[in-house]
């Protein structure tokens, strides 16, 4: 994902490290050139400018100058940097599965990979906390999305909710919270309908059922090859229906990486996990440090 990111990083550090002492004209020059990398990684402009002012904060004051090794500094606050930016104020909470059964709406645009991310988190839950999980397809306006959940349940051996034709998203969600309830199952995932762009009528749907739904999570599902669109899904997502954080798919592909930088600074929401293939377990906790790691190589 981070290819031609880590690959301009590289370059630009180690003809600073090799240099030996710096000037400061030399830390702005290689300053500008982790900018420019940066622009071309998709990251949106204020976030790649903020952060240039900040490594630049840091590295231009004399303890870089005058150190042994001052191109590993500048290194180190670049790294420092991106953990901030990838990570926001804090690390991301474990999802809120507390006070069975929880409920956890799935929302995003269609081909987002949103059906494949309920699947695999479900997964996750029953495989790794032992939790009795139930998904529900609210996609009343494509059927082969509601038989695809239940599919990939089968697949996964979780329980999905038996499909009623003609129900609408919200008489589902209702139905799913009531069989969650009397199933004894400690998460319900409400996978919604997803359009091709953003519309009132998708955002209605979402809000209604929302209501009704009353979830702990909100996760929005945002394919993460489609660089600044995916913020600025996010941040629409976020101003009407309200979300607790996002997953990124696509993060296997060869994306450039932008919308993973610009995310946590445009929207205030955190990464929470992001998809690395189609596989079932092709699914990761996103984890700064590792990213950052990732990135710098
Ligand atoms: P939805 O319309 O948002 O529900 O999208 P789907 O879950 O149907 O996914 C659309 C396609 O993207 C499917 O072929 C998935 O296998 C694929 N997909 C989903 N997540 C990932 C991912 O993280 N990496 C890759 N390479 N493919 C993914």
């Amino acid at each position: 994902m981070f290819e031609s990111l880590s690959e301009r990083l590289g370059g630009v550090f180690d003809r600073l490290t090799k240099q030996g002492a710096l000037t400061e004209a030399d830390v702005l020059t290689a300053l500008r050139e982790v900018r420019v990398a940066l622009l071309e990684a998709d990251v949106s402009l204020p976030v790649a400018r903020d952060f240039i002012k900040r490594v630049q904060e840091k590295a231009t004051g004399s303890a870089v100058t005058k150190s042994i090794t001052p191109g590993q500094m500048v290194v180190k606050f670049v790294h420092d940097e991106l953990v901030r930016v990838l990570q926001g104020d804090g690390q991301a909470d474990a999802l809120k599965i507390d006070n069975p059964p929880a409920t956890i709406l799935m929302v995003g645009l269609q081909g987002s990979g949103k059906t494949t991310t309920t699947a695999k988190l479900a997964k996750r839950l029953k495989d790794r906390a032992g939790k009795r999980v139930l998904m529900a397809s609210l996609d009343t306006n494509r059927p082969a999305a509601m038989e695809q959940l239940a599919i990939l349940g089968g697949q996964i051996g979780v329980d999905t909710l038996p499909i009623v034709k003609g129900e609408s998203a919200v008489q589902i969600a209702k139905r799913a919270k009531t069989q969650a309830s009397l199933g004894g199952y400690d998460v319900l995932f409400l996978d919604t309908a997803g359009r091709l762009h953003i519309d009132e009528v998708l955002m209605d749907e979402v809000q209604s059922v929302r209501d009704i739904a009353q979830p702990r999570e909100v996760l929005l599902v945002v394919d993460g090859l489609t660089g600044q669109d995916a913020v600025n899904v996010a941040s629409e997502f976020d101003g009407k229906v309200g979300i607790s954080g996002v997953v990124l798919t696509r993060m296997d592909g060869d994306g450039r990486g932008g919308a993973a930088l610009s995310m946590r600074a445009v929207t205030g929401k955190p990464i929470r996990f992001v998809g690395l293939g189609e596989k079932m377990d092709a699914i990761e906790t996103f984890d700064a440090e590792r990213v950052a790691g990732r990135i710098l190589g």
